[in-house]
């Protein structure tokens, strides 16, 4: 059964007045436009925030996904919506393309698009239970193309530690080959033309609660809970 608001105040008991009161403030509460909640969310990640303990720490995966990640998020949804055309381009392809996002919001969306597909990478490149030596055709790639695991721990940490600033510190496939390379801010291995493999975040707000300005720290631990099996799937492609 549906009341209208007249038969819902008069069942309640309240009289006209009540009834013309809340008429007021009803018509006089302009509803601004809700936020776009899509296309883009941030995925739950597969394991809790405490599980990486004692290398990343609850807190910081939890203010990491659920406040950073989620603010590249809001912003690139607000974004793409007055993006036109290119907003309607998957997200890979509209970070290697930004040349047709419109000017205006082109910084936002490499940004915030930026963001977002570095995020999603990282939550699953992590996992309880992991690291150590890779295992695998990640192996082989390593030992191929570096030498060793432990010559290419050596590259890769140099990479992450010399990125002055915000960024990421990446394994990307370049032409065929394995490269090891960073980016700033939020830019994507795509950007250069790489398909990245996997990627670590150095943005201080990866680390800072924990480990402060201590970086190199932060990367070693990072070796205890590299998902060597999502690797192996990222390799393939
Ligand atoms: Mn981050």
């Amino acid at each position: 059964m549906t009341l209208t608001r007249r038969q819902m105040f008069s069942t309640l008991g309240l009289g006209g007045l009540m009834l013309s009161r809340g008429g007021a403030v009803l018509g006089a509460t302009a509803q601004a436009p809700a936020a776009p909640t899509g296309p883009y969310t941030v995925p739950a990640l597969a394991y809790p925030f405490a599980a990486l303990e004692p290398h990343i720490d609850a807190m910081t995966m939890q203010i990491h996904h659920d406040r950073h990640h989620q603010t590249y998020v809001t912003n690139l949804n607000n974004l793409v919506a007055t993006a036109g055309a290119a907003g309607k381009m998957p997200l890979d392809e509209m970070l290697k393309n930004l040349n047709q996002v419109p000017e205006n919001i082109r910084t936002g969306i490499r940004n915030n698009g930026g963001g977002h597909w570095n995020h999603v990478q990282f939550w699953t490149l992590l996992a309880p239970n992991a690291g150590g030596a890779p295992t695998g055709a990640i192996a082989d790639a390593i030992n191929g193309s570096f030498g060793s695991f432990d010559k290419f721990k050596e590259m890769f940490t140099a990479a992450a530690t010399g990125r002055f600033g915000s960024g990421w510190a990446w394994l990307s496939d370049e032409n065929g080959k394995l490269v090891i390379h960073s980016t700033a801010n939020q830019d994507t291995p795509s950007m250069e033309n790489k398909r990245g493999i996997f990627g670590l975040d150095v943005w201080e707000h990866a680390y800072y609660l924990k480990y402060q300005n201590r970086r190199a720290d932060y990367i070693g631990a990072f070796w205890n809970v590299i998902n060597w099996a999502e690797v192996n799937k990222r390799l393939k492609g």
